[in-house]
């Protein structure tokens, strides 16, 4: 737990955020400035800078089972889906706490911006 960040602040419930899904090593929310009708940032308990910093592989496949859940869940694995790790400053990474994006419910275009 990091204090002065506002991820490990939600997975510790000191920040409120709608919560859609957990495991044990990971936990899932809406997004705060939704860009997509679905969009849920899937993180790691555990503070991890970003994806250059992820050492844990079992910690890396729970979140990212959490966000094949959570597009179930959501009712946009049929139809399709986007999952996101935005990466330093070049990725456009902002929170610098490794999180998924999971975005759908519209058709997503390529190449990202
Ligand atoms: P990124 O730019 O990839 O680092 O993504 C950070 C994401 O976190 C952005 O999409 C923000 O809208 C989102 N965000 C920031 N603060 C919160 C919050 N308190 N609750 C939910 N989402 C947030």
């Amino acid at each position: 737990m990091t204090n002065d960040c506002i991820f490990c602040r939600i997975a510790a419930g000191e920040i409120p955020a709608t919560i859609v899904a957990e495991n044990d090593q990971a936990i899932a929310f809406r997004d705060l400035h939704p860009q997509a009708p679905v969009h849920v940032l899937v993180i790691p308990r555990r503070h991890v800078r970003s994806l250059d910093a992820a050492d844990d592989v079992g910690e890396l496949g729970a979140v990212m089972q959490l966000a094949a859940a959570v597009a179930r869940q959501e009712g946009i694995a049929d139809t399709g889906y986007r999952v996101v790790g935005n990466t330093g400053d070049d990725g456009g990474q902002t929170v610098h706490h490794l999180h998924m994006h999971v975005l759908g419910g519209r058709a997503m275009s390529w190449p990202p911006g």
